[in-house]
């Protein structure tokens, strides 16, 4: 199948003909489709659509901008299978995943269509008397959205939703090994009867796309998710031009197991959290820090249910972990194995590419679990961004918190205790943007606030009403019926 790019309402191929062929991480064999590898010159086009969409949609009333969302979400729900199917084939993971990952863009839908009633300012009190003073909020043109394929549905949804609601128009530029379920997001919002231009999609590499969108000056505003590497480049680009830049960043994320925790719900939720999507999430469980006197006990049953993980093609009802993006992301792993061996951690579990049977044709990799990590150590400091997690051991809580908190991220965090006093000294002291406790550190919902502090963003939060803030500009509205000149803080109401 050959796909388009979707400029001004119309699928078309991009200015200079090239194409990229996009295949599936579980079969190189099979080819997904081939896109559009757009240019300077289609991004130029996608820009101009949409300022010029932006001109009528920003005075669309928001319960209406917000109807065509709602009807996006109910699309969405109706192809969730076929979604969530063909995002499995085309970035890996196991179907129960991609169909959590679409559920979360048809949880965004509602959630965003919901806000178009709400959107609320404020009005207060005027000092001056005859005098209204109210804040609205203002959409601001046209945003360049930028998303990474680990979440191809549920990162764009959490970005654009928002952004229509708000009044804004898109230019969306997925990552280039998953513009099939971009495609798929797209033409949903089509059919939901977004006017022309207000949606456009722009495929292609990171250079040949993302820089020009990100540097294109009528691009009000930037929302990118991906690496803290290029978002460290965005964000220099947004110290010169003054931009506004939305950052979602990397992670290294750590759940503390203490010793009065449930220790099998301990192990679940670590294998969950450092194995659920292959560890490609910003939010997988890169380190488990373990009270001294459960470790072992801990350990022992832990490494056994690693070993006991069944790698294969995620559309396999018995698959617990699928591949790896790509044969470059599986280099990476193997060279972060082999730093951690080198720094003096010991490898229990994994370590290896995994060739058996039908996976010799993907990109797959065992689940890697290294003990006796120094926090001080490269695999405890770097993220990883694959299946393998280090074993950091704790004499107290204090010192748990101090190791997690030893790192240059703050995404996501965890702690297992029964213990009340103990949980809530966590969630004060964890320095991130996510405290689970007795979860694991993945499973955000859509109507809280998600981001997180240090090298993980700029400060801004998706989801929740918190993103509204990223997408609207506030202006404050001061309106005099006195009918005389009156000057604030100058002429006092001084009662007698
Ligand atoms: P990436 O930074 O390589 O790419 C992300 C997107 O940016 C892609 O669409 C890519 O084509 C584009 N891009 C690349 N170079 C660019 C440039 N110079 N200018 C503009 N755009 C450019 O990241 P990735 O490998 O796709 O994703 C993995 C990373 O994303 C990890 O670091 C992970 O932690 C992070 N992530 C963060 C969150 C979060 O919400 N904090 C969520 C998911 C993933």
């Amino acid at each position: 199948m050959e796909y388009k790019n979707f400029i001004n309402g119309e699928w078309i191929g991009s200015k200079s003909k090239q194409k990229f062929e996009n295949r599936s991480p579980a079969n190189w064999e099979e080819l997904i489709g081939v896109f559009p590898r757009s240019g300077p010159e289609d991004v130029d086009d996608a820009v101009a659509a949409a300022e010029q969409a932006f001109k009528k949609w920003r005075l669309v009333p928001a319960p209406k901008r917000a109807e065509i969302i709602f009807r996006a979400g109910e699309l969405l729900r109706k192809s969730k299978e076929e979604i969530s199917r063909d995002m499995t084939r085309e970035m890996g993971k196991v179907l129960q995943e991609t169909r959590g990952d679409t559920q979360e863009g048809i949880d965004t839908a509602y959630y965003a269509a919901g806000e178009g009633r709400r959107l609320f300012g404020e009005t207060t009190p005027a000092e001056l008397p005859n005098k209204f003073a109210m804040s609205i909020r203002q959409p601001i043109g046209v945003c360049g959205i930028i998303s990474p394929w680990n979440f191809p549905m549920a990162i764009p949804t959490w970005k654009i939703f928002p952004a229509l609601l708000c009044g804004n128009s898109v230019v969306f530029k997925p990552a280039s090994d998953t513009p099939l379920t971009a495609l798929k997001l797209v033409e949903i919002l089509a059919e939901a009867g977004l006017p022309s231009g207000v949606i456009n999609l722009v495929h292609g590499t990171g250079s040949g796309v993302g820089t020009p969108l990100v540097e294109h000056p009528r691009v009000k505003l930037v929302s990118f998710t991906g690496s803290s590497s290029v978002g460290r480049q965005i964000a220099a680009f947004g110290g010169k031009t003054l931009k506004r830049i939305s950052l979602e960043l990397g992670g290294k994320n750590a759940q503390i197991v203490m010793d009065d925790a449930n220790l099998e719900l301990a192990v679940e939720g670590a294998l969950w959290g450092a194995f659920g999507t292959t560890g490609q999430r910003c939010t997988a469980t890169s380190r488990i820090i373990l009270h001294e006197k459960i470790k072992e006990k801990f350990l022992s049953v832990f490494i056994e249910r690693v070993k006991r993980l069944r790698l294969g093609n995620g559309l396999d009802s018995s698959t617990d972990v699928g591949p790896l993006i790509s044969e470059g992301q599986r280099e990476q792993i193997q060279g972060y194995v082999e730093i951690g061996k080198k720094e003096g951690a010991k490898l229990v579990a994994g370590g290896r590419p995994f060739e058996e049977g039908e996976c010799k044709k993907g990109w797959f990799y065992e689940p890697t679990v290294f003990d006796e990590v120094d926090q001080k150590m490269r695999i405890a400091q770097e993220e990883i961004f694959g299946p393998v997690v280090s074993v950091l051991t704790a004499r107290s809580l204090s010192e748990a918190i101090e190791i997690l908190n030893d790192s240059s991220y703050g995404l996501s965090s965890s702690i297992y205790t029964n213990n009340v006093n103990v949980a809530l000294t966590a969630i004060r002291d964890i320095e991130a943007g996510i405290t689970y406790v007795n979860g694991p550190t993945i499973g955000a919902e859509v109507h809280l606030p998600f981001g997180g502090v240090k090298d993980t963003g700029n400060g801004h939060r998706e989801s929740g009403t918190a993103v509204l803030d990223v997408f609207t500009e506030w202006k404050s509205v001061y309106i005099d019926y006195s009918g005389k000149l009156q000057k604030a803080q100058i002429d006092n109401v001084v009662i007698q």
